[in-house]
């Protein structure tokens, strides 16, 4: 018996001394050593048919042959482990200095560059720009703005009313009510700007989208007049667009304004000869303003007679359209990249 192991341990040393590859020493281990049919595990179990007398002897035999083959293939296996990480390093180098593939950038939607250009435009001119809530109650969106229920001016504003257990609350339909709350928890003088989306059902048109943005500005001074207002929009306005675009300001009517201005803008696609993006009017209106009403400074909080201001609120999606010569607004929202990388 004890011949046998030496003879098997003999072979199995010189199969792992030949293996020259790691599947190969791998099949050599088995082959011996694994748990059930290797040859020299199959060894061990006679340990049990020898006569007692026999049986320590062999059992050292057995450890010492079974150890010795072990050890053989682990130091076998680290010698072709890193004969193949020689070889790899040597096949599979790395030039260092060839270029690398080119990530391709993303950049903000028109829209948001929009936005950050006004308000960068505003910052100049010393405002601050602020957020409100989207959802807002009938009180900050329509009561203090001097539309009380029933205005008939409530109807231009064709809302989306919250269901139960929402119910009282809205989706804003414009960003004036922010306005309300800064002069509320503000003293004068304020300068703000607000960015922010807001919805009104209308239906989707070449001009028209229900979730828009707009950007709602707001001073309040002592001694602010219609000029200031004026000079205020003129610039923004040329800032916005170039000196070449003619802008018009014609008399118009809110309830929170009054006065109340309106600028157009001439259509950037026809030039002001008439087009299906500006429905053939030939300019495009961006702007809604006016001097705060007396009211509504009241509503916020401040003397009318110590304080007076202007309100304005533009569209950066129509601004978009107009800026870009793009024919239809709802192309901003459907998100198709080969048309917003152009921007
Ligand atoms: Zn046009």
């Amino acid at each position: 018996m004890a011949v046998d192991l030496q003879e098997l341990t003999k072979q199995a040393l010189e199969e792992i001394a030949r293996a020259d590859s790691l599947d190969q020493l791998e099949r050599v281990r088995l082959r011996y050593l694994a748990r059930h049919g290797g040859l020299i595990s199959g060894a061990g179990a006679r340990l049990r048919e020898l006569p007692a007398d026999q049986r320590a002897a062999y059992g050292r035999d057995f450890n010492a042959a079974s150890g010795a083959v072990h050890e053989a293939a682990e130091r076998r296996r680290e010698e072709l482990s890193s004969a193949e990480l020689e070889r790899q390093a040597g096949e599979e180098w790395v030039d260092m200095s060839h270029p690398g593939s080119p990530l391709s950038r993303g950049h903000a939607h028109p829209v948001a560059q929009l936005v950050r250009e006004i308000e960068d435009i505003f910052s100049y001119l010393g405002y601050q720009s602020v957020s409100g809530p989207e959802l807002e109650d009938d009180l900050h969106n329509f009561q203090l703005l001097n539309m009380p229920p029933e205005h008939p001016a409530r109807d231009a504003h064709d809302t989306f009313y919250l269901a139960a257990p929402a119910a009282g609350w809205l989706y804003r339909t414009h960003t004036s009510p922010v306005q309300m709350r800064a002069m509320l928890t503000s003293k004068p003088p304020l300068r703000i700007i607000v960015p922010g989306k807001v919805a009104r059902r209308d239906n989707p048109d070449p001009t028209h989208n229900p979730v828009f943005h707009q950007v709602e500005g707001l001073c309040v001074d002592s001694g602010v007049t219609v000029g200031d207002l004026k000079g205020t929009l003129e610039y923004a306005l040329r800032a916005l667009f170039g000196r070449d675009r003619r802008v018009r300001l014609r008399a118009s009517f809110f309830p929170y304004t009054e006065p109340s201005l309106e600028a157009d803008v001439a259509c950037g696609v026809c030039q002001g000869s008439g087009c299906r993006s500006c429905l053939n009017k030939g300019w495009v209106e961006i702007l809604g303003s006016g001097m705060v009403h007396p009211q509504v400074l009241r509503n916020g909080g401040i003397d009318p007679d110590r304080f007076s201001g202007f309100a304005f609120g533009m569209g950066p999606d129509r601004i978009a359209v107009l800026r870009y010569g793009m024919a239809d607004v709802r192309d901003l929202y459907e998100n198709d990249l080969r048309l917003l990388e152009r921007f």
